[in-house]
């Protein structure tokens, strides 16, 4: 198996006419110790179907290919989908082993088969709503690795009381541990992005509560953080029809109505959200 280099990066995007697209976040990697490093860190087995989201030029997508029983690749540009298979049967031993799903990430609901790990470089403007949504529909995935801005990773793996912890902090901390897996040097794109990039990797634990508990909790989080420097009774009024009752509600799941949502990680969340 020969991975993608810068040349043959180029090739493929003069082959292609492919003026990568800002707006999809179209940052191709081209360096193949990169790729086999992320995948080595998603610990891929043999057994796993792995999922990668926006596949690209496939830099990515044959490190996994070497690795994986099974690998889906879901991509929203319609040419670069129809030129992976492409791509993995010139460069592939085992392209057969390949899925493309021409599709937005963000409106996937199913698969042709059950993700187990998930690997994937996101498009740097929808990196947190994809992370979420996979995590939310695919309960099959076990652990995985993002690439995403430095920013996004600091703000996803944070934890309580950090000036970085918020909303995607707390969202993803309900179907997941989350921690940072390295950063990743800018040279490694084309074109270069003017943003650092890093790794983030997560391991899938029990949801702390059902369906209908998550939607509350998601509630209050958002509400918590809308405005961060407002004290919780004050944040969530709104959802308890008054500030007094707010506090009384915060009180009663033992939590200091005058702390900001910044200092409560997801079981405080889940406290308040049980009181009803
Ligand atoms: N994985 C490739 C790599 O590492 O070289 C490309 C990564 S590039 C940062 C992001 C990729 O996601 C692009 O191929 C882009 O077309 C695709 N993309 C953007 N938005 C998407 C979406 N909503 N759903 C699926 N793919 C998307």
């Amino acid at each position: 198996m020969t991975l993608l280099g810068a040349a043959e990066i180029r090739e493929l995007a003069a082959a292609l006419e492919l003026k990568p697209s800002k707006s999809l976040g179209q940052n191709f990697v081209h360096d193949a110790n990169t790729c086999r490093k992320i995948v080595r860190i998603a610990e891929l087995t043999t057994d796993d179907v792995a999922l990668e989201i926006g596949p690209g030029l496939g830099s990515l997508t044959l490190a996994m290919l070497e690795e994986a029983r099974e690998v889906i690749a879901v991509e929203i540009d319609s040419r670069l989908a129809t030129q992976l298979p492409i791509t993995a049967a010139k460069h592939a031993d085992t392209p057969e082993k390949l899925t493309v799903v021409n599709q937005d990430a963000l409106t996937l609901k199913d698969l042709p088969a059950e993700p187990t790990v998930l690997i994937a470089n996101l498009p740097y403007n929808v990196s947190v709503p994809v992370f979420l949504h996979l995590l939310e529909i695919f309960p099959t995935l076990r652990s995985g690795v993002v690439m995403v801005q430095a920013e996004v990773a600091d703000r996803l793996a944070a934890k309580p009381n950090s000036k970085e912890y918020g909303i995607p902090s707390v969202k993803a901390a309900w179907w997941a541990d989350v921690a940072g897996a390295g950063s990743v040097s800018r040279s490694i794109f084309w074109p270069q992005p003017n943003v650092d990039s890093k790794l983030v990797g997560f391991k899938r634990r029990p949801t702390p509560g059902d369906e209908i508990l998550r939607k509350k909790v998601f509630s209050i989080i958002d509400l918590a953080f809308a405005q961060r420097r407002k004290m919780l009774r004050s944040a969530l009024s709104s959802m308890y029809g008054g500030s007094a009752a707010a506090e009384e509600v915060l009180t009663a799941a033992g939590i200091d109505p005058t702390l900001r949502g910044e200092a409560l990680d997801i079981h405080a969340f889940c406290a308040i959200a049980k009181q009803g």
